[in-house]
């Protein structure tokens, strides 16, 4: 089970407003998460822990990196019936109960009333979002291209025959040149080699895209990773795969059906 560690205060480097976000204690995935080929997963949490979001205070774009983290986030405690007051009172308030009352009592009013940080899920604010650094900030530059990527193939990606959205989210021709972009940003980057391969077959570039993929370094998962996309390549097909499914899907690309060694086979 994914679980959420207890909330962090952070102060808005904008308006100096106060928010709350929490990290995580753990993740889970489970078999039903498609394995996509670009490497988006299911991550339904990112709304609640992304590196970028909105502050609920003056809507801003936030790095939280730019965010000053504050201490825990105070929980208001539970209210005291009548009766356990009394105890409270007449044991020493041993538990702590009443101390806590007073401790949250004096905390000002927007501190106990500090929101949920919303990290950014829709392609539009990733865009907004571009604009928001300076421009030799390439690791947040990369962050966002790659989720401006991931969203303009949102529409491709079905699970039990649904699509999390019906229509691209993303213009031909911000995502084809987001690509571009990405695909720079990731050429001497040895982390991104797969990231690299996919991208080339995406945009049809089969030829370079295995050789990129041949060449990724063995880690006991990318290499695997590789294989699985360089075959998708190499037999011509640019669509978006879910790397779990099968069979794999023939592509109506022409040249596709000389290689029907690739087609039905079970990853
Ligand atoms: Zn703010």
């Amino acid at each position: 089970m994914t679980r959420f560690a207890p909330p962090t205060l952070y102060q808005c480097p904008a308006c100096a407003g106060y928010f709350k976000r929490s990290g995580f204690r753990s993740l889970y995935f489970d078999d039903e998460i498609p394995d996509w080929s670009d490497g988006r997963n299911g991550n339904w949490w990112a709304r609640k822990s992304g590196n970028v979001g909105r502050c609920p205070s003056c809507s801003g774009i936030v790095w939280i990196d730019d965010a000053e983290k504050l201490m825990l986030a105070p929980q208001e405690p539970r209210q005291i019936g009548p009766i356990a007051r009394v105890w409270h009172l007449l044991t020493g308030d041993r538990s702590g109960r009443l101390r806590e009352e007073r401790e949250w009592k004096v905390l000002p009013a927007v501190i106990q009333q500090a929101e949920y940080f919303d990290g950014l899920v829709h392609a539009h604010d990733f865009i907004e979002a571009l604009t928001s650094f300076s421009s030799d900030a390439q690791d947040r530059e990369t962050y966002l291209r790659r989720r401006i990527w991931w969203a303009s193939s949102d529409h491709l990606r079905g699970q039990r025959g649904v699509s999390l959205i019906a229509l691209p989210s993303v213009a031909e021709d911000v995502a084809h040149a987001n690509m571009q972009r990405l695909l720079e940003l990731f050429e001497h980057d040895p982390k991104e080699q797969v990231a690299r391969g996919e991208l080339l077959r995406q945009v049809g570039r089969f030829d370079e895209a295995v050789a990129v993929l041949r060449a990724v370094k063995p880690d006991g998962y990318s290499e695997v990773k590789a294989v699985k996309i360089e075959r998708l390549a190499r037999a011509g097909i640019a669509e978006l795969q879910n790397l779990k499914a099968t069979p794999v899907r023939r592509s109506t690309r022409e040249g596709a059906t000389d290689l029907p060694k690739f087609g039905g086979v079970a990853w």
